[in-house]
């Protein structure tokens, strides 16, 4: 399978070269030439399916060129090692905890993916890749676990000091190996433009084969749409028409789901639900994309401005927004609504949801209003404890900490402080 660049100003690639370059020579995102369905049978026959076979043969086809049949399924094994749990809600409702891996964020599944697919491919070369990322919490944590040990790949991740929770720095700076943290002296967006510099500065990319490690990189994307069609398996059944509501930030995961469904599943509507960063649901108003800088919000992993995975929706609809807004809705919510909905979901439901999720319940049950009879699913996207704070004291309840976070929040940070570009730069030449 071949990929092109979305501004079609540079050669097709591999799946192997798109993972490795990340994103074009021409700044556009990559996106795969050809997506043949599954087939009636395999929907017919999902139930028979384990959730790796369904992996296998829904991904075979993006990577085949590249990755053998047997390396694909040891990869798939080690990345799907945890559970996907459908947790019924209400009527016709209910979530896909997406928060059981080893990081508690739906991240883990692209992060280990990709990490493994770089893995292999630098097996085959003798020049070390370099992953940079930046991150304002849950994407560092996920791509440090998810490449830790993977031979043949430095892992750098930059975040900004006393900006991220305390799980969440922990989670990046304690593991060792071949993961560094650079704690910068600066903001998220700091440590977004130095990784951007760094890419364009060629005294670094002629020494180093460097690669990002977010949701433009293929490897990252595309094994996303494995949750889709899990919670197609588990809510079949119903008999109803299927939607889905996706808390959304930079709108990888949606897209995801839309290839799914491109790949035949059945589904009738996809809700994006936002938070108070609601360039998409602008844009679905008004037919004009008008990016602003982004604003904090309690769901902070959807706090993005300018959301990078929107154009390959936005591609798959050929830029025609009548028939997109036929598969796609999509509403903003506010913190004190974001929290109203936490405490219905505890009070009425007894289930603690974190911010993330429960604006995509509101973003559901603002889609049902005007379509009861469908099932819904909202995606929910991290354990409530990586947002303890905002938890607790908006359900009024403690709520317990999982071992592998307690065991976690133990061991020693180990950090390198930097507070300029040039600081990072030597780092890296060094
Ligand atoms: C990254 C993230 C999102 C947003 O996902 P996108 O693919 O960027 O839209 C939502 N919730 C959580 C908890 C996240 O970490």
């Amino acid at each position: 399978m071949n990929f092109y660049s979305l501004n079609k100003q540079a050669p097709k690639v591999s799946f192997k070269e798109a993972v490795i370059k990340g994103i074009a020579p021409d700044r556009g995102l990559y996106f795969p030439e050809k997506i043949t369905p599954l087939g009636t049978h395999f929907f017919e026959n999902i139930e028979s399916l384990s959730k790796f076979d369904i992996a296998f043969t829904a991904i075979r086809q993006f990577v085949t060129e590249d990755i053998d049949d047997e390396k694909l399924k040891e990869i798939i094994a080690e990345v799907l090692d945890f559970d996907f749990p459908i947790v019924p809600i209400q009527k016709n409702i209910s979530t896909l905890e997406l928060f059981h891996g080893p990081t508690l964020a739906f991240k883990d599944v692209g992060a280990r993916f990709m990490a493994r697919c770089l893995g292999h491919f630098s097996f085959e070369k003798t020049e070390e890749i370099t992953v940079l990322v930046a991150t304002s919490g849950d994407t560092g944590g996920a791509v440090a676990n998810g490449f830790l040990g993977v031979e043949g790949v430095k892992v750098v991740i930059l975040y900004p000091s006393g900006k991220v929770s305390d799980i969440q720095e922990k989670q990046l700076t304690t593991l060792g190996k071949n993961i560094t943290a650079l704690e910068v002296d600066g903001t998220f967006d700091d440590c977004q433009t130095m990784v951007k510099t760094a890419f364009l500065d060629e005294e670094i990319t002629k020494n180093k084969q460097l690669t990002s490690a977010n949701s433009i990189n293929v490897a990252r994307w595309l094994p996303q749409l494995f949750y889709f069609l899990f919670a197609y398996k588990a809510t079949k059944s119903e008999g109803k028409d299927i939607v889905f509501s996706i808390p959304s930030g930079n709108f990888g995961n949606i897209c995801a789901g839309m290839i799914a469904q491109q790949l035949g599943m059945p589904v009738k509507h996809f809700i994006a639900s936002t938070n108070v960063n609601d360039v998409v649901p602008r844009f679905m108003q008004t037919d004009f994309y008008d990016p602003k800088p982004s604003i904090a919000t309690i769901s902070n992993a959807m706090d993005v401005g300018d959301p990078s995975n929107f154009i390959r929706i936005r591609h798959m609809y050929n830029n025609d927004i009548k028939e997109l807004a036929q598969n796609l809705s999509s509403y903003s919510f506010t913190d004190e609504e974001t929290k109203e909905a936490m405490l219905e979901l505890y009070n009425d439901y007894n289930y603690v949801a974190d911010p993330h999720g429960a604006v995509g319940y509101l973003g559901l049950k603002k889609y049902q209003e005007q379509n009861p009879d469908t099932y819904g699913i909202f995606l929910e996207t991290a354990h409530p404890v990586k947002f303890l704070d905002t938890v607790e004291d908006t359900i009024k309840e403690n709520i317990d900490i999982p071992e592998k976070i307690l065991k976690q929040m133990n061991k020693k940070k180990k950090s390198i402080k930097i507070s300029t570009y040039d600081e990072m730069k030597a780092f890296l030449l060094a």
